[in-house]
């Protein structure tokens, strides 16, 4: 994966980072800091953080008393690094060694919960993880066949009921069925929710108080799954989703759709939650930890 992901994001970076690097070329001049300003907050970097990321090379370039440009680019890429290492948990994947983990995956509509939570799924079987996927998203008929075809692609185990059902029973069900038969996680599906949409937000609240109940906290994982392109609207969703299903980090999806590199420097910057996974594409294989470096070595080239 983690060869893969420079290519992947090698078309990010075309799209957006190249306008950033290109800048490190030329003079450092006040237009310059200008431009990266620029550049940065046009890559859905956000206001706050660009003005601070700026200062805070600004700083470097004056204190070490830079000269050449390439030089603080490579002090530009490690302040990236740093700032996002600096959140608990970064790109950590789902610790396993205690049984049954569950994670639920909450987000709005389309966002690429059932995706993912196929991609996860697939990934812990491959290391010998016994798997049970829930299809706690009765609300739509085709969600539950949609997790049901990836159990059928995957050979993960998927426990369902019929559209309209508690949501709530069957994720109660998916813990019972984990325990029983000595599964390791159980990762739970849920139905795409929007702010307004209160009745879903309060099931997302029962799903959850479902599975306190029967998990200890620690071995609770409630990833947000965030479309990439969702750009700096993402600070609402997580407060949203937060009040219900307390949030342990952010699986960022269609990161090849976008031509933004910067939001997920906002969304760490912001939310101060850890990015976990990332998503690259619509197949099993797309889906891989979150790694700082290699991801702003593959942004910056
Ligand atoms: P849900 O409503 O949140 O469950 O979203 P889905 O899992 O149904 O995903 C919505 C669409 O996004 C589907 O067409 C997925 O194939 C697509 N999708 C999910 N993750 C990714 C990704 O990382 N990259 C791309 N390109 N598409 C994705």
């Amino acid at each position: 994966f983690l060869k893969d992901i420079k290519t992947k994001l090698s078309s990010v970076r075309e799209k957006w980072s190249d306008g950033v690097v290109s800048l490190f070329s030329g003079k450092i001049n006040d237009d310059f800091w200008i431009d990266l300003e620029e550049k940065l907050i046009s890559g859905d970097v956000g206001v706050d953080l660009s003005e601070s990321l700026v200062s805070e090379l600004k700083g470097i370039y004056r204190k070490e008393g830079i000269r050449e440009p390439e030089v603080l680019l490579s002090s530009f890429r490690s302040l990236l690094v740093e700032k996002l290492k600096k959140i608990p948990l970064m790109g950590a994947p789902v610790d396993l060694s205690s049984r049954p983990k569950v994670i639920v995956m909450v987000g709005v509509n389309g966002s690429g919960k059932t995706t993912t939570a196929g991609k996860l799924a697939s990934s812990f079987q491959a290391k010998g993880k016994k798997v049970i996927m829930a299809a706690a998203d009765t609300y739509r008929a085709a969600a539950v066949e949609q997790l049901q075809a990836w159990g059928e692609r995957t050979g993960v185990r998927v426990i369902a009921q019929q559209q309209g059902s508690d949501p709530g029973a069957v994720t109660f069900d998916s813990i019972n069925a984990a325990k029983a038969s000595g599964a390791e996680v159980v990762i739970v599906d849920t139905a795409g929710r929007l702010q307004s949409k209160h009745n879903l937000m309060e099931e997302l609240g029962k799903i959850y108080r479902v599975i306190s109940r029967e998990i200890e906290r620690e071995d609770i994982e409630s990833f947000l799954v965030l479309d990439a392109v969702t750009g700096q609207n993402a600070l609402r969703q997580a407060q949203v989703f937060d009040e219900v299903a307390p949030l342990t980090g952010i699986v960022l999806t269609k990161y090849d759709n976008t031509a933004k590199g910067g939001i997920v420097l906002a969304i760490a910057d912001q939310l101060a939650l850890p990015i976990r996974y990332i998503g690259l594409g619509e197949g099993v294989e797309d889906l891989g930890p979150f790694d700082p470096e290699e991801f702003v070595d593959g942004l910056l080239g």
